[in-house]
C-alpha cells in the first residue's frame, strides 16, 4: 500500500514536470508597422524560436526585432505567415535576408501575397516583397515544436486560405485576424467571405477548450472562453 502510493506520488511528480517542461514554450508578442500589426515569436527551453507573421516596417522595428532575438540568444528555425495581409508580412524579405529562413504559407495565401505590394502602394506604405523560395501547405498538418504537436488549422474567412497555429500543451493558438478581443477580423477585402469566417470560428476555435489563450494579429489576447460568452459577432 505505501509502496503503491509512492509510487503514484512519484509517477504524478515525473507527470508534472513533464507538464511544466511542455508549457516551456515562451511567447513574445510586438505590435509593428502603421497598422498596428502583432508579431509573434515562439521559443523554446533550447533557444529555438518560431516567427510569425514579421511586420516590422520601419529599420527601428527591424532593430527592436534582431535585438531580442540577440540579447535571448534565440535560433530562428521556420518562419510562418498567418495569411499574407500587407501588415503581415512586410519583414518576410528582411527576415529571409538576416536568418536564411524559407517563407512558409498556406498554398491559397500566394496570391495574396503577390498582391501585397500593389495594396502598399494603395496605403501609401510601399514594400519590397519576399522573393525567395516558398514552402506551402495545401491542408491541415502539424509539426514538432519544443517537445509539442503544433497543429495547423484551416481558419478561411477573412483571407481565403487563413490558417492557425494550435499548441495543444501550452494551450494557445495563434488565430491571425480570424478572431480577435470581442471582435472578429473584416470580410470587405478581396477573398473574404463572412459565413466562411463565422464557420472557421465555431468550428476550428470554439471547439478548442475554453481556457486557450488566442494570440491574435491585431490588440490585446484573449480566451476561447471569453470569446464564446463576450464576443458580439460570433457566440459559442
Ligand atoms: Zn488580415
Ligand atoms: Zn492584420
Amino acid at each position: 500500500m505505501i509502496q503503491n502510493e509512492l509510487g503514484t506520488f512519484v509517477s504524478n511528480k515525473i507527470k508534472a514536470f513533464n507538464l511544466e517542461f511542455c508549457r516551456m514554450l515562451n511567447v513574445k508578442i510586438f505590435q509593428f508597422n502603421p497598422l498596428q500589426e502583432n508579431t509573434y515569436l515562439v521559443y523554446d527551453n533550447q533557444k529555438n524560436c518560431l516567427i510569425f507573421d514579421p511586420g516590422c516596417y520601419f529599420d527601428n522595428e527591424r532593430d527592436v526585432l534582431v535585438d531580442f532575438i540577440l540579447k535571448n540568444g534565440l535560433l530562428p528555425v521556420q518562419l510562418w505567415n498567418t495569411h499574407c495581409h500587407l501588415d503581415h508580412v512586410f519583414g518576410n524579405k528582411f527576415i529571409h535576408e538576416e536568418y536564411g529562413l524559407f517563407l512558409h504559407i498556406h498554398e491559397g495565401e500566394k496570391k495574396v501575397l503577390d498582391r501585397a505590394p500593389e495594396s502598399g502602394l494603395m496605403w501609401n506604405i510601399p514594400f519590397d516583397n519576399y522573393n525567395g523560395p516558398i514552402n506551402s501547405i495545401t491542408a491541415e498538418t502539424s509539426f514538432d515544436f519544443g517537445g509539442e504537436k503544433v497543429q495547423i488549422l484551416e481558419t478561411p474567412g477573412h483571407s481565403p486560405a487563413s490558417i492557425s497555429f494550435y499548441f495543444p500543451d501550452s494551450g494557445f493558438v495563434i488565430a491571425g485576424d480570424v478572431l480577435f478581443r470581442e471582435s472578429v477580423g473584416r470580410t470587405d477585402l478581396p477573398g473574404a467571405n463572412p459565413d466562411t469566417l463565422v464557420k472557421s470560428i465555431l468550428e476550428k476555435l470554439y471547439t478548442l477548450p475554453d481556457e486557450t489563450v488566442v494570440y491574435s494579429g491585431h490588440g490585446m489576447p484573449t480566451t476561447i472562453g471569453h470569446e464564446k460568452r463576450y464576443n458580439p459577432f460570433v457566440k459559442g
